[in-house]
């Protein structure tokens, strides 16, 4: 694999309540990201997913852990980003429509990020804008556009646009079609393929939507109550995957073809509620709806480790050096 741009280690963000207690959005992730590829980063809805991203982009302060970028830790405490760190990590949100300013026409938003982070003149903005609206698809008189007279898809093209003005290396997309219709979605998608493909840009895609990730992402990593639970590249991952929630998750995904039919696990029905991540259960945070937990799982957090190369899982059910159970092969 190639060069690490990002790596997280043992991030935490919590988020303190009156009374002592504090939510536990995000507990201990460590994971590496690689020039030029997607990791996709998916969950259920709560799981601490977009906490991770607001918290690498800086909206929020870690309350633990490292987040090295190019062999600085912008995590620790005092750091103040410089305005060259801040461009070169961006972030899509998921709604467009309140991530654009409704009353600046499309150029003036595109404008702004231009004006921070580069020294270009005027005119050498407009061309900017131009070129930054040709490399997402859209005809240049899109500037003169608000953001209530375009469709959702081109308003979050707009926003792709923005965010690829300071030049970005890595970006860092939340939910970015969740909130569109199924017609334009595979439009947002195939122009960030083809962006990265140009650009050579990294991404950290951030999904609840498992299936998406098949055809998008280099490698898949599962997030459940601010832990990982499993890290495996896509093809990998999809053949074998080996954490009982992330076959809980795969199990309940349509399938498209006779052959991903094949290995798909077989219906498991969800047991129980996602617990508040105010009080995770002890041990293994999944334990309360596993159907494989043990004694050992409700008392003893499981550490990540990897069962095969690049492949990685935080369950007791798998030892390092052991061969894998015939039953998940
Ligand atoms: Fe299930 Fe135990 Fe593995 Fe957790 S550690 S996923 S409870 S088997």
């Amino acid at each position: 694999m190639s060069e690490v741009i990002l790596e997280l280690k043992n991030l935490k963000k919590y988020f303190p309540l009156p009374g002592g207690q504090s939510v536990k959005a995000v507990d201990g992730v460590s994971l590496k990201l690689f020039k030029g590829e997607t990791l996709g980063l998916v969950g259920e809805s709560g799981c601490g997913k977009s906490t991770i991203a607001y918290t690498v982009v800086g909206m929020y302060g870690a309350t633990e852990g490292e987040i090295i970028y190019k062999g600085t830790n912008l995590a620790q405490k005092g750091y103040k980003r410089n305005l060259q760190q801040k461009g070169e990590i961006q972030i899509v949100f998921q709604d467009p429509g309140s991530s654009l300013n409704s009353r600046r026409n499309v150029g003036k938003s595109l404008e702004l990020p231009l004006k921070i982070h580069t020294k270009l003149n005027k005119q050498e903005r407009q061309d900017r804008i131009d070129e930054l609206l040709e490399l997402v698809g859209l005809p240049v008189d899109f500037k003169k556009r608000m953001p209530r007279n375009i469709g959702g898809g081109e308003r979050q093209l707009v926003s792709v646009a923005r965010a690829l003005g300071s030049n970005p290396e890595f970006i860092i997309l939340d939910e970015p079609t969740s909130a569109l219709d199924v017609s334009v979605q595979a439009k947002v998608i195939s122009t960030l393929i083809h962006l990265q493909e140009k650009l050579g840009l990294s991404y950290l895609f951030i999904t609840h939507d498992l299936s998406l990730m098949r055809n998008v992402a280099t490698r898949v990593a599962i997030l459940y109550l601010g832990r990982l639970c499993e890290l495996a590249p896509t093809a990998e991952f999809f053949h074998r995957p080996l954490h009982p929630y992330t076959q809980m998750l795969l199990s309940s995904i349509p399938v498209a073809t006779d052959e991903e039919e094949k290995v798909k696990p077989a219906q498991i029905i969800s047991e129980g509620e996602i617990p508040s991540p105010v009080n995770v259960p002890s041990g293994c945070t999944f334990h309360t709806r596993c159907r494989d937990c043990m004694d050992i799982c409700k008392v003893e957090v499981p550490v990540m480790i990897e069962i095969e190369p690049s492949h990685y899982v935080c369950c007791h059910k798998f030892k390092e050096g052991e061969p894998i159970a015939a039953e998940v092969e």
